[in-house]
């Protein structure tokens, strides 16, 4: 009998240690990609205390853009544009100082070592590859593109290449970049497609979702409607998305005099409304890991550098860009997730959310 017992007991145990290696092999799988250093993440779940319940949705854009110009999620912050500039500046004029025997090359590569530095460029990477992937996954799933249409656009996406520093050289063609705030897509005279990253960028922006939803925007453009009517292909679900965006108000039909031309804001809005549906999955992949003031605080952080900023550019920004407050409140705040995860319930009066699937 006591046998028995014994053996009852271990197959017990047998069978538990297999359903906790299933269970555990099981969720491991599905867990999320995770930053640096995701594991020493403090799950807080302490919930802002807001005494008129959804008041703060009203405005996307104030809710995301006034009170404190810095916000912490479990992955970092992202300051003002114009810090970044600065301490990137500050540490050139040390060089400089410190080493009046030394040439222009030679500053550079050194400030390259410190500012593009092995921690900051390998997230950068792998960072892109996971966007880079994810992008992916949404163009295969529409169902409105053809087989031929979504293996053009994946085979220009993979093309896109990440160029950054060291060595120092990699911008020998624009070596101002070290020191300014600009993350950049573009095709070469030589036809190459390639993403640049300036290096107050990476001082400022250590939030992922930030870095997510910037080199999104990035990548594609690499596909945006311009971009590929540029290189001579139409695609006529883009038309329809087109139609869609003027519908919410998203473009104007007065900026449109010229397809693609210089005041056409369709190739922007379109490179946000891609960046909003893969900052919608990198933060939906953490819903499970962080606590609500985490999630509303990350949904933030992805867009902060968008609000409208001391030093901005008005001009610059109204010909290229539509305004702050379109792009955080129209393309980033209307879409479902986003507001889900800013604790907003979904939004009442605007027209349901843009997709290649739009009529
Ligand atoms: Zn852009």
């Amino acid at each position: 009998m006591k046998t028995r017992v014994q053996i009852l007991g271990l197959s017990f145990s047998l069978v538990l240690l297999i359903v906790t290696f299933f269970v555990y092999h099981r969720l491991s799988r599905d867990l999320p990609p995770s930053p640096p250093n995701s594991s020493r993440i403090p799950v807080n779940d302490s919930i802002p205390r807001i005494t008129h319940a959804h008041n703060h949705c009203r405005s996307i854009y104030n809710y995301i853009c006034s009170g404190n110009p810095e916000t912490s999620d479990p992955t970092g912050n992202v300051r003002p544009d114009i810090e970044g500039e600065k301490q990137a500046q500050l540490l050139q004029k040390k060089l400089i100082a410190d080493h009046p025997d030394w040439n222009s090359d030679q500053i550079d590569d050194s400030l390259v070592n410190q500012i593009y530095s092995p921690v900051r460029t390998n997230r950068l990477i792998s960072t892109f590859l996971w966007v880079r992937n994810t992008l992916e996954e949404i163009i295969n799933l529409q169902i409105k593109l053809s087989f031929a249409e979504k293996n053009r656009i994946l085979a220009t996406i993979e093309r896109v290449e990440l160029e950054i520093p060291p060595p120092a050289a990699v911008y020998s063609d624009e070596r101002e970049l070290f020191t300014k705030n600009e993350v950049y897509f573009e095709r070469t005279q030589e036809n190459k497609l390639r993403l640049r990253v300036g290096g107050a960028y990476l001082i400022i922006a250590k939030s992922w979702f930030n870095i997510v939803f910037t080199l999104a925007h990035e990548l594609a453009h690499s596909i945006d409607p311009c971009e590929l009517k540029n290189s001579g292909y139409v695609l006529a679900s883009y038309q329809k998305l087109k139609v869609c965006f003027l519908q919410n108000g998203l473009i104007s039909t007065a900026s449109i005099t010229q397809e693609c031309g210089p005041r056409d804001q369709f190739a922007e809005v379109f490179a946000d409304w891609m960046a909003v549906q893969v900052t919608a999955r990198a933060l939906k992949s953490y819903s499970h890991t962080f606590g609500k003031l985490q999630m509303v605080n990350s949904t933030k952080n992805a867009v902060k550098d968008l609000c409208r900023q001391e030093n901005d550019d008005e001009e610059l920004e109204l010909d290229l860009h539509p305004s702050p407050e379109l792009r955080i409140e129209k393309i980033f705040g209307a879409h479902p997730e986003i507001r889900e995860f800013l604790g907003c319930g979904p939004a009442t009066l605007t027209l349901n959310y843009c997709s290649l699937e739009s009529r």
